[in-house]
């Protein structure tokens, strides 16, 4: 069975295809520029060479068209024809309260991902062209919704509820939803399979990347995450500037002759780490400026991991306990020093990490050997869990 994988954004669209029988990549690779001219980067994992190359996208369907012809073509294609396609898998960004689960795609579907638009403004309108796209260029295949909100639909009413007059729950449905919970789901899975039971545990999942997320996941089910009404919230971010006093925002706005609006995508695009050390938003590049003395570079490093450390301490009061703490995405997957430091200090709650394990790359138990807790990093693998959950549900049809 191969399953193909999209992440379609406003004006790209990743995808992967991915052979069910291995769970290995057979192809992967992105259109970019779509509506403003278009680029596509085809990598084959059977030998054949990548392709690079500008081309004409004028919709996500032309893009998508593109996506096909490389994959079945004779110089650079992984399969002989689109038949070969037994299922699409679209991670979808925002499936608001109701989608606690991966569904197939009917017309009812796409008008609950059409429904939630204001709640993610920019990404469902790509997921919901992603999915016409497909259905235009292969239909009859059928397709599947993978939520990144969905796996934190478990939170009790207390932790995703905010301290707001009700009605805005009510009649605009502001609440905590959170996101990465695919990811968040699929080292959770597997920190449970290296525990070895689910009853009764009690796990924090760090997704650390360009945009960080922690959750609690308790007996398996998440009961509380960092990230709310919008990817906003949380810790401080690459670019986005977590947790603050919403006052800052009516300050900021007053003072620059912003809208409201504006004053967002500064806190999105232009705060978090990038905007306190003038810097980066990479990681890589904060570390090597905090070697070389740059004080804002650190102190953006010490930001984030003294957030991350604050969230675990809360999850922890959360759950009534911790067994394990699991480490994973770009950040949380690559960098032993981060690691470290959101741990430090911990060590009285029984939280010790090994440093030699520390130094390891891949799925490994860094666990100290005086430690109450596991510690683990997990390498995430967002798109075999979005191919998991379409094979289930189509050969379930
Ligand atoms: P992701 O969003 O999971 O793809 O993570 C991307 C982020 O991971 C980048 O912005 C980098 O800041 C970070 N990253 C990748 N490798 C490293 C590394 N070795 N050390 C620190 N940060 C890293």
């Amino acid at each position: 069975m191969n399953i193909l994988i999209i992440n379609a954004g406003s004006s790209s669209l990743k995808y992967q295809l991915i052979d069910m029988d291995t769970n290995q990549i057979a192809a992967k690779g992105t259109c970019e520029r779509i509506g403003i001219g278009g680029f596509l980067t085809h990598t084959p994992k059977n030998g054949k060479p990548e392709f690079k190359g500008e081309m004409d996208f004028p919709t996500h369907v032309q893009a998508m068209e593109a996506v096909l012809d490389k994959l079945t073509s004779e110089e650079y294609g992984v399969i002989s024809s689109m038949k070969e396609i037994d299922a699409v898998g679209h991670r979808v960004l925002h499936g608001g309260h109701k989608f606690s689960k991966s569904v197939l795609v009917d017309e009812k579907v796409k008008d609950a991902i059409r429904e939630c638009i204001p709640l993610g403004p920019l990404h469902n309108p790509a997921n919901l062209m992603g999915i016409e796209a497909c259905e235009k260029a292969m239909p009859g295949v059928p397709q599947v919704a993978v939520f990144d909100t969905a796996f934190h639909q478990t939170m009790p009413e207390y932790a995703y509820m905010y301290a707001i007059p009700y009605k805005y729950y009510q009649e605009d449905h502001i609440r905590r939803y959170g996101f990465h919970g695919t990811s968040h789901r699929y080292v959770s899975g597997e920190a449970l399979k290296l525990l070895g039971r689910v009853e009764g545990t009690k796990i924090i999942t760090c997704h650390l990347g360009n945009g960080s997320s922690l959750a609690a996941v308790k007996d398996g089910k998440c009961v509380d995450t960092s990230m709310g009404l919008t990817p906003l919230e949380g810790v401080p971010m690459g670019t986005r500037c977590g947790s603050m006093d919403p006052a800052i925002v009516e300050f900021i706005a007053n003072k620059e002759g912003l809208s409201a609006s504006e004053t967002l995508t500064m806190l999105n695009k232009k705060s978090g780490v990038a905007g306190v050390s003038g810097v980066s938003s990479d990681f890589r590049d904060l570390f090597a400026a905090a070697d070389e003395g740059n004080h804002r570079a650190q102190l953006a490093l010490d930001m984030f991991t003294y957030g991350v450390k604050k969230y675990i301490g809360a999850y922890i009061a959360a759950m009534g306990g911790v067994d394990c703490i699991v480490f994973t995405a770009g950040i949380g997957e690559n960098n032993p020093k981060i690691r470290e430091m959101c741990t430090r200090g911990l060590e009285w709650m029984g939280i010790e990490i090994d440093e030699e394990a520390n130094n390891t790359r891949g799925t490994v138990d860094i666990t100290g050997k005086n430690s109450k807790v596991k510690v683990f990093v997990i390498p995430t693998n967002e798109e075999l869990a979005i191919a998991l959950d379409t094979k289930e549900i189509v050969e379930a049809l």
